[in-house]
């Protein structure tokens, strides 16, 4: 039997793990339900998982002179209200509008048909269940914590959920697919005052706005038009009152590149016009990095290895040539190891699931679960025997 006709077959559990899953959400790294819930059905399956950082890892192994091949997924749901109409929707004021539900329930279907298959790998599959990618900090932390040693990780396989694309087709890619990320915070200090006396003060707001302006001219007049770059200012807070000039200004935004020399360049000469154009108004202005990841540059050797493995299994995975410019906190795992990535249709418009990722109206076909799942065992198990 195929792992894609087992897969058939474990529709339904996969279907309760989601379902329990969308109805109990957690936001962020620490995500106490969803941990249980993921390492008590792998130890149902015969796993030993363990808790590593704040996720969950378990290993299967076929061969233990092979390779090691990890395949991830991600657990952690947003901090907004769920308007999807389902039965199962969250009522709590966080649900999963990513897709993560999805992603951990066709990962533990995998780890159950690799389980059952497991003399035939040629080599381990470790888990990754990570928290905290909207956070962009959980691939980073697992990193730090140790989740590609013990055993080494040799090569790797992330997936997520696409709305508006039949279920049962899915795509992958090769070179760079997706964004980097960072969020930028930009603290601008300046000296309050009474809004009738400027003189003797200091304008952050006034300062704020030039920033901002310099800083799009920057995208427009120092990047190489061929480039693709994005700076958003999604945040920019200041001031309580008409006739009061506020002492602090707080701008937070998003750079996305395709190009690593291109974003340290580019955080650089932030940095520069931040500081410069405050002090330029008698003010200052400080920038952090809150969050960042790197774009992801997935590998041709272990893309195509894991393509081979879904075409035996009649798999409709399609050589996608497009770039997106979300990111992924994935990408943090490349920094150490070659890996792949793939993604996984939702259903489209006709099907009832005609809205983007991140929308609260957001809905998936659950039959999804069985193409991921299959997509993740067969990859890995393919990977493992050609390596
Ligand atoms: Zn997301
Ligand atoms: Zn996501």
């Amino acid at each position: 039997m195929s792992y894609l006709q087992r897969a058939q077959e474990l529709y339904e559990q996969m279907v309760t793990d989601r379902r329990y899953l969308h109805q109990h959400p957690e936001v962020g790294m620490d995500l106490p339900e969803t941990t249980e819930h993921v390492m008590r059905r792998l130890t149902e399956m015969g796993y030993q998982p363990r808790r590593l950082g704040q996720g969950v890892t378990a290993t299967v192994t076929g061969n233990p002179e092979g390779k090691v091949f990890l395949l991830r997924a991600d657990m952690d749901a947003l901090p907004m209200e769920e308007k999807s109409g389902l039965p199962f929707a969250s009522r709590r004021s966080c649900a999963h509008t990513c897709g993560h539900d999805m992603h951990t329930a066709m990962l533990l279907g995998a780890a159950q048909l690799l389980k059952e298959r497991e003399g035939e790998l040629n080599g381990t599959v470790k888990l990754m269940f990570q928290p905290g990618e909207e956070v962009l900090s959980g691939a980073k932390s697992m990193v730090e914590a140790g989740i590609l040693e013990h055993p080494h990780v040799d090569a790797a396989m992330g997936a997520h959920m696409i709305p508006m694309i039949p279920v049962g087709f899915g795509g992958y890619g090769t070179g760079v697919v997706s964004a980097s990320s960072d969020h930028l915070v930009i603290k601008i200090e300046g000296k309050g005052g009474h809004g009738a006396h400027p003189h003797t003060a200091v304008d952050p707001i006034n300062i704020g706005v030039h920033i901002h302006l310099a800083l799009q001219e920057l995208i427009s007049r120092e990047v190489d038009p061929m480039e693709t770059v994005v700076l958003t200012f999604g945040k920019f807070q200041g001031g309580e009152a008409a006739n009061i000039i506020p002492s602090s200004v707080v701008m937070e935004g998003t750079l996305r590149t395709f190009n690593e020399e291109l974003r340290t360049r580019l955080l650089e000469r932030i940095r520069t016009v931040c500081t410069h154009t405050a002090q330029a108004f008698q003010g200052s202005a400080q920038v952090t990095d809150l969050y960042s990841v790197c774009a992801l540059n997935i590998d041709e050797d272990t893309a195509q290895s894991a393509a081979r493995g879904w075409q035996e299994e009649g798999l409709k995975m399609i050589r996608r040539g497009d770039k997106m410019s979300g990111s992924e906190d994935f990408s943090e795992v490349a920094a150490h190891v070659p890996y792949t990535f793939f993604v996984m249709g939702g259903g489209t418009a006709e099907d009832g699931c005609g809205v983007g990722l991140h929308s609260p109206e957001i809905r998936f076909r659950e039959e999804a679960l069985i193409y991921g799942a299959a997509t993740y065992a067969s990859g890995a198990a393919a990977w493992l025997r050609e390596h």
